[in-house]
């Protein structure tokens, strides 16, 4: 089945221009420059010419404009990577489409390891509690990630990764698959990345990071992992659009706010 991939934003948990620097890529004046934190929305249509389909990953603290940007008028699922502040503090923005969904049958489910359960279930415990009594809190619903979660006839794939010393969750739909903020990948996750078409990895910068691929980590795992396209993503300011592609193969290259591509979500 046809769909797209459309990646929210790019940047580090910092966001490109970071705040304070005045380095060169912060500074640029190349729009594929400002990155975003990290985001990415899928999208398909279903077989029988019903409605368009929405699944966000991950609802960063620039979720509402990144939103807006996309033209996103529904979102029928939340996969969540993690639960750091980079990729889960836009959550509530999700209160309008979540009324929306709502009427149309339900809360919207936010799919969540039990670990990044627990931080939402803190961060937002006027939403969660049991106890809560904020009338306007979002119409959305936790619900347990497990190996496989089916989105209204799309399976999403849970691909364990590591980043630093926990264990999060990246995502594979058909052709393609989402690793954010990865240190390392277990083997057995290797054999879930077969036959890929689009692969999104993360790639922070060049220097080392006790959490976070460098590039050049990246690109190994890329080459390895031999999709056909490979997308880096959750980019600092170290690297610069323009000139760290002119050093990457053709069949890498560092996405920006906004790309849309097309990928097979399934049969
Ligand atoms: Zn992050
Ligand atoms: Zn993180």
């Amino acid at each position: 089945m046809d769909g797209q991939l459309t990646f929210l934003g790019t940047g580090t948990s910092m966001g490109v221009p970071t705040l304070g620097c005045a380095c060169a890529v912060c500074t640029s004046a190349d729009p594929h420059d400002r990155r975003l934190r990290p985001s990415a929305l899928v999208r398909w249509r279903d077989a029988d010419g019903g409605p368009e389909r929405v699944v966000v990953i991950d609802t960063g603290p620039d979720f509402r404009e990144q939103a807006l940007r996309a033209g996103v008028t529904r979102v029928d699922a939340v996969l969540y990577t993690h639960g750091h502040a980079d990729h889960i503090l836009g959550m509530d923005d999700l209160r309008p489409l979540s009324y929306i969904a709502f009427h149309e049958g339900g809360p919207i489910p936010l799919y969540a390891t039990e670990e990044t359960a627990k931080v939402l279930n803190h961060v937002y415990d006027y939403t969660f509690s049991p106890e809560a009594t904020y009338s306007h809190r979002a119409k959305v619903q936790l619900e347990p990630l497990g190996e496989r979660t089916n989105v209204h006839g799309v399976e999403f794939v849970r691909i364990p990764v590591l980043h630093g010393d926990m264990e999060i969750s990246g995502f594979r739909f058909g052709n393609t698959a989402y690793l954010t903020d990865v240190s390392a990948i277990p083997e057995s996750s290797f054999a879930l990345l077969t036959g890929l078409e689009h692969l999104v990895l993360s790639a922070l910068r060049h220097k080392p990071h006790p959490s976070h691929a460098t590039l050049e980590q990246a690109l190994a795992w890329a080459l390895r992992i031999g999709a056909r396209h490979t997308w880096l993503t959750h980019i600092a300011h170290e690297l610069g659009h323009e000139e760290t592609n002119r050093t990457l193969p053709q069949s890498v290259r560092l996405a920006y706010d906004g790309l849309t591509i097309p990928v097979c979500v399934g049969l």
